[in-house]
């Protein structure tokens, strides 16, 4: 693992000085310090610093999100890639990753990105919101997707492009840990039309042995997605991670959150982790157990269960919550609408959750 930020010549902090945009949400403190207000970690930062996520920096007591109009190569995917099974199956989405995270999990699936010190400064381009815009126009695609590495602490460029975007007659999707203030999950929910959320695990001494954040603000924000904005399409996906969370306590906190604060009608992914970044001495998740999580989700009153990072299984389609029926048929990424119309049940005539 490379460490670019200790390297003189690829300094990114120094080059983007002059490049950066005021932080939205922040207060000055006495001695020219900062603190941060966008996630729950309220960073206090002294002058020439940065917070934990190492993208926004006190620079002569103001703060500056490093990373504005950065990101990683953007490419055009499935929305099935962000575990989003209820919204335009098949749909194309433009995905926009950038750099840093508020979190730093042991096994972070994406974490040369998420973890800014080890990217390297030749996977960082350049793009206003206009070009992002103009791209997904040209190439016909409906959906942003805010993606990747955690896009909180992307926020003021999501925030900015996410509402011209809507202007412009495309949908936003915001996939994230759901590590974030109150202020700014507020401000989101104007311009945001799907999250999706990683929950790790419903377990407060996990979070803070395994990722470095609170177990607590991730579920307060995800009740208040749900609760008080029902127009906002919401999944949720748990990343079962071998010798940590594929064990049935966890299966079953996991179930209980959602059943008793979200409802069975919100969407749940048991996606299997591959061994990465400080967590390699594990094999990859077994899918009997992302099936088996699948299965007690089912038998617990959730109505659609999924298994992920898996390509064939019958654990990827969806089934009529009532009759069993195959609604819609998934082979890897690629769905097919099999036996519904609208969002009618073609076999008992129920009401399915899917959004067009
Ligand atoms: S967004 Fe970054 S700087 Fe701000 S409080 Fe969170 S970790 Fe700290």
């Amino acid at each position: 693992m490379t460490d670019y930020t200790k390297c003189p010549t690829h300094n990114l902090h120094k080059t983007w000085i002059n490049n950066t945009k005021k932080a939205y949400l922040y207060e000055r403190l006495s001695g020219d310090k900062v603190r941060c207000h966008l996630c729950p970690r309220q960073c206090i930062i002294p002058v020439n610093s940065v917070g934990f996520c190492k993208v926004r920096k006190n620079l002569s007591g103001e703060l500056y999100a490093l990373s504005y109009e950065k990101a990683v190569q953007i490419t055009t995917e499935f929305i099935e890639t962000e575990a989003i099974f209820h919204y335009r199956p098949g749909a194309n989405i433009l995905s926009l990753g950038n750099f840093g995270c508020n979190l730093n999990c042991m096994y972070c699936q994406n974490w040369n990105v998420s973890q800014f010190q080890f990217t390297s400064p030749d996977w960082i381009h350049t793009y206003s919101s206009n070009e992002v815009i103009q791209r997904a126009k040209k190439d016909n695609i409906e959906i942003l997707s805010w993606t990747y590495n955690d896009p909180v602490v992307w926020y003021e460029y999501v925030v900015d492009t996410a509402k011209k975007a809507r202007e412009a007659g495309l949908k936003n999707l915001f996939k994230s840990a759901m590590y974030i203030g109150q202020d700014a999950l507020t401000e989101l929910t104007k311009h945001i039309d799907i999250f999706a959320v990683s929950i790790k695990a419903i377990d407060e001494d996990y979070y803070t042995s395994f990722t470095k954040g609170d177990l607590l603000p991730v579920l307060s924000a995800c009740e208040y997605l749900v609760k008080n904005h029902p127009e906002i399409h919401v999944e949720i996906s748990n990343l079962v991670v071998t010798d940590l969370t594929n064990n049935l306590e966890s299966y079953d906190k996991m179930i209980d959150f959602v059943l008793e604060k979200l409802g069975p009608e919100i969407p749940i992914h048991f996606t299997r982790f591959h061994p990465a970044y400080k967590y390699n001495h594990v094999p990859r998740t077994p899918v009997e157990d992302v099936a088996l999580a699948r299965e007690r989700a089912l038998e617990r009153g959730i109505k659609y269960a999924y298994v992920g990072n898996v390509f064939d299984h019958e654990g990827l389609n969806t089934y009529c919550p009532n009759c069993k029926n195959m609604l819609i048929k998934r082979y890897g990424l690629k769905s097919t609408i099999v036996d519904m119309t609208g969002n009618i049940c073609n076999k008992c005539g129920s009401n399915i959750l899917l959004k067009h």
